[in-house]
C-alpha cells in the first residue's frame, strides 16, 4: 500500500539522533491507523483539516480481533459515507451466533453485522482517509518529545533509522491497547483480574464452521471465538486467563482445549497455528487527553471483547473527535478537551459498563452453562442477550 503524500523530509537525523521540527505545524497529526485512527483523521479531511496519519506497521497488517463489525459499527460507517465499503470488500453477512460451553450449544439466530478480515478492513478505511486527502505515513513510529510545551506538541517519528519531528496543533492518539504514543508514566493501567487477547487465522475454515455464523466456545480458562472470513480462513480470537494460559503450556494449548471441552467442531493443528497475543485488555487510561494529546479508540480505554464491538466503539469515537477536533482548528470551540470528555462519556464509557457486566456473566462457567441452557429453551429468551450485545443505536 502506497502512503498519499510522503511527510518525510529529505535529510535525516544527525548522528547525536537530532532533527529540527519540519515545516509548517499540521493542524492535526493522529498516531495509530486503525480504524479510530483512520476514522478521526477521514473525518478531519472532510472538513479541510490538514492531517498527518502515522502508523508504525505497513499495511495490510493482520490484527488480533474477531473481525466482527456489529451493526453500530456499520451505521457510522454508512454515515460518514463509508456504508458501501464492507460489501466492496467481499464481507460475510453474520446471521446467527452459536454459544458453546460444557458440551452444551445453543444457537441464536439474528443479524449481527458482518464478518470482514482486519487486513482487507484497516487497509481500505487508510485509503478512504487519503482519497479526501489525509497525509499517510506508513512504517513510521511515533513519539511525544519530553519536556517541550504543550502546544503545537512536537512528535517524533522514526522510520528505520531515521527520526525526524513534526508539529501538530493538535495530537490524536489512536494507538490501541498498547497505548504507546506518551510516556510509560501516562499510559493506561489494566484492570485486577483483565484477561489477554489472542488471535491467529486458519488458511482454511474446517468442515462445521459455516460461513455467516459466529462460534463462542466459552470455558474455564476463558473464552474463544471463530468466524469464516470473505476470503474462507478462519478467524480465532480469544481472551484468556493468563494464569490458566500459563497452567495449561501456551495460549494454542489452552484454546484448543477450550474448543474441546465445548464441543465445537476441532480445528485441525489449532495449538500449532501462529497465536499472537496482545497486553491485557480491560484499561482505561486516568486522564482522556493527557499533555495536549487526544486519546480515541482502544487507547481511551477498552473492555473484555466479548460483544464485539471494540471497533464500533473505534469508528464512533473517531467521527465524534473529528468533529470535535474540527471546530477546535477553526477557532469555534475553545475547550475541546471537555466537550470530548462529555462525549467519549455519553457515546461509549457508559456503553462500556454493559459490556463490562457481560463479561462478568462469562467470566463465570456455571453462569455461562446457565445462559446456554436458557437460551436452548426458546429462541424468545435469547432477546434480551441480543438486545444488550448489540443495541443499533
Ligand atoms: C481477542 C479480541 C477480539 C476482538 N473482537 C472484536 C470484534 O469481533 N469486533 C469488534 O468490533 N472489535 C473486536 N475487538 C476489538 C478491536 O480489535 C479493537 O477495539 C479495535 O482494533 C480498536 O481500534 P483502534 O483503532 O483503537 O486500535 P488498533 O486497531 O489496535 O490500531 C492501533 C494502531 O496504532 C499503531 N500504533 C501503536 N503505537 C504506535 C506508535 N507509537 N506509533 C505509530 N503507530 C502506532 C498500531 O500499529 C496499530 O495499527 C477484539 C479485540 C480482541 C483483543
Amino acid at each position: 500500500m502506497t502512503s498519499a503524500a510522503t511527510a518525510e523530509p529529505e535529510g535525516g537525523i544527525d548522528g547525536a539522533g537530532r532533527s529540527e521540527s519540519q515545516g509548517e505545524p499540521y493542524d492535526v497529526v493522529v498516531v495509530g491507523a486503525g480504524p479510530a485512527g483512520s476514522m478521526t483523521a477521514g473525518e478531519l479531511a472532510r472538513r479541510g483539516v490538514r492531517v498527518l496519519l502515522v502508523d508504525r506497521a505497513e499495511f495490510p497488517r493482520p490484527k488480533v480481533c474477531g473481525c466482527c463489525l456489529n451493526p453500530r459499527a456499520l451505521a457510522t460507517l454508512e454515515r460518514t459515507g463509508l456504508g458501501g465499503l464492507a460489501s466492496r470488500l467481499g464481507a460475510v453477512d453474520l446471521t446467527a451466533m452459536e454459544l458453546a460451553t460444557a458440551g452444551r450449544r445453543a444457537s441464536i439466530e439474528r443479524p449481527l453485522g458482518v464478518a470482514l478480515s482486519r487486513d482487507a478492513l484497516d487497509a481500505a478505511l487508510i485509503e478512504a482517509a487519503a482519497s479526501v486527502g489525509v497525509e499517510f505515513l506508513p512504517g513510521t513510529t511515533a513519539s511525544l518529545r519530553p519536556g517541550l510545551p504543550d502546544t503545537p506538541r512536537v512528535v517524533r517519528l522514526q522510520r528505520g533509522d531515521r527520526a525526524w519531528d513534526v508539529r501538530g496543533r493538535f495530537v490524536v492518539s489512536a494507538t490501541g491497547l498498547t497505548d504507546g504514543l506518551l510516556p510509560v508514566e501516562n499510559r493506561a493501567t489494566p484492570a485486577t483480574g483483565a484477561k489477554l487477547g489472542a488471535g491467529a487465522i486458519a488458511p482454511v475454515a474446517p468442515s462445521g464452521y459455516e460461513p455467516g455464523r459466529i462460534y463462542m466456545a466459552c470455558g474455564d480458562g476463558g473464552y474463544v471465538g471463530l468466524v469464516v472470513l470473505e476470503d474462507g480462513r478462519l478467524d480465532l480470537a480469544a481472551a484468556l486467563d493468563p494464569d490458566a494460559v500459563r497452567d495449561a503450556g501456551g495460549i494454542g494449548r489452552l484454546a484448543a482445549s477450550i474448543l474441546a471441552t465445548a464441543s465445537l467442531p476441532p480445528v485441525p493443528g489449532v495449538a500449532g497455528l501462529s497465536w499472537k497475543g496482545t497486553p491485557l485488555l480491560t484499561r482505561r487510561p486516568a486522564r482522556l487527553v493527557e499533555r495536549g494529546v487526544f486519546r480515541v479508540g482502544d487507547s481511551a480505554g477498552y473492555v473484555e471483547p466479548f460483544t464485539g464491538e471494540g471497533m464500533a466503539w473505534a469508528v464512533a469515537g473517531g467521527e465524534a473527535l473529528a468533529a470535535i477536533l474540527a471546530d477546535a482548528v477553526a477557532g469555534l470551540e475553545t475547550r475541546p478537551d471537555r466537550r470530548w470528555d462529555l462525549a467519549y462519556r455519553r457515546r461509549i464509557a457508559r456503553r462500556q459498563l454493559t459490556c463490562r457486566a457481560v463479561s462478568r456473566v462469562l467470566r463465570s462457567p456455571w453462569m455461562t452453562r446457565g445462559l446456554v441452557r436458557a437460551l436452548g429453551l426458546g429462541p424468545s429468551l435469547a432477546r434480551p442477550f441480543l438486545a444488550i450485545m448489540h443495541k443499533a443505536t
